[in-house]
């Protein structure tokens, strides 16, 4: 196994006391704040996050288990809140939440620059809404995000010799398929690095993704989903798309991940008495903040990151 080594304290309290902290806080604090009044303003309710379940985001790739035997039960600490904030649209249909997730990433994501092995992600769902819908919401918010941003923080981005550009709507969208047969494996980077403004990765395929989102009815294998990319080589920014909410299209795509039934049973409990048909996203707040103010590495623009191949105060 690869070790992990301890953060150094004094480097820590250094970079506290540092004059870059404090305009780095500010930005951030900044950017919550736009985040929070662009979706109450669009009469999305705020849900508590959910921290500890016994069931969370599967995932599309192996992390550390991070759980709990709370008498004899299983919780486990948020990988991302998809399956509560889908059930949540029960009560009503705009939601979101500041979402603390856990996602014990193994080492090798410590050099991308863009993972943390805690991150807050601004998680929404929406009920009887396209993909559509929730692309053009989100291209909103960015667009809202960073000029307020722009405005409240402008001394701050000077310090940092950051000029931001507000992009035009639409953004610019590419398939998934046809721009991984051009550029191959690293295609997503390749596209981050080229583009001037942020651009949408759409119609990824079933393998590539999580089973919870939705099948095209009339092209088999590929998801009714997307991301969004920031450009000149943040990455990636926005996961989200259509669900599945019918209790056999679940079961199937389950099974053709490899997954069972019992991994979710708690899940599937709701989805047999009916789920909402909903589309959402995930916006990682951290790396907004890192791509607001340009800096190179994620850890660098948050009092306290938790790093992936460092063991954090
Ligand atoms: N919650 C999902 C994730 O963490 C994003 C989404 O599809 O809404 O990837
Ligand atoms: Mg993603």
């Amino acid at each position: 196994m690869e070790a992990i080594e301890k953060s150094g304290i004094d480097e820590l309290y250094n970079k506290l006391k540092s004059k870059e902290m404090q305009h780095l806080m500010k930005i951030h604090s900044e950017i919550r704040k736009a985040l929070h009044l662009f979706f109450t303003k669009k009469m999305f309710y705020e849900i508590s996050p959910v921290i500890v379940a016994p069931i969370t985001d599967p995932l599309n790739h192996p992390v550390y288990k991070a759980s709990v035997d709370y008498y004899g039960f299983p919780y486990g600490l948020t990988q991302s809140m998809i399956f509560h904030k889908q059930i949540a649209l029960l009560s009503y249909d705009k939601v979101f939440i500041f979402s603390p997730n856990v996602r014990l990433e193994p080492v090798e994501r410590g050099s991308t620059g863009r993972h943390l092995a805690e991150f807050t992600q601004v998680d929404i769902e929406m009920k009887d809404v396209t993909r559509e819908h929730v692309m053009d919401l989100a291209e909103d918010m960015f667009i809202y995000t960073t000029k307020e941003v722009s405005e409240t923080c402008k001394e701050d981005l000077e310090y940092f010799g950051r000029k931001l550009q507000i992009p035009g709507k639409p953004f610019r969208r590419y398939s998934y398929i046809d721009e991984k047969n051009r550029y191959g494996n690293d295609f997503d980077m390749i596209l981050s690095k080229k583009e001037k403004n942020p651009f949408w990765i759409v119609d990824i395929p079933l393998m590539e993704r999580e089973f919870y989102d939705r099948e095209y009815e009339n092209k088999e294998g590929i998801l009714v989903d997307m991301d969004m990319y920031y450009p000149e080589g943040f990455g990636e920014a926005i996961s989200g798309g259509e669900r599945e909410y019918e209790y056999d299209k679940i079961l199937t795509r389950i099974s053709k991940k490899g997954q069972t039934e019992e991994q979710f049973k708690y899940y599937l409990e709701f989805a047999k008495k009916g789920l909402p048909r909903t589309a959402g996203f995930g916006i990682g707040v951290e790396r907004l903040t890192r791509y607001i103010t340009g800096f190179d590495r994620i850890e660098e623009v948050v009092p306290f990151p938790r790093i992936i191949n460092k063991f954090s105060f």
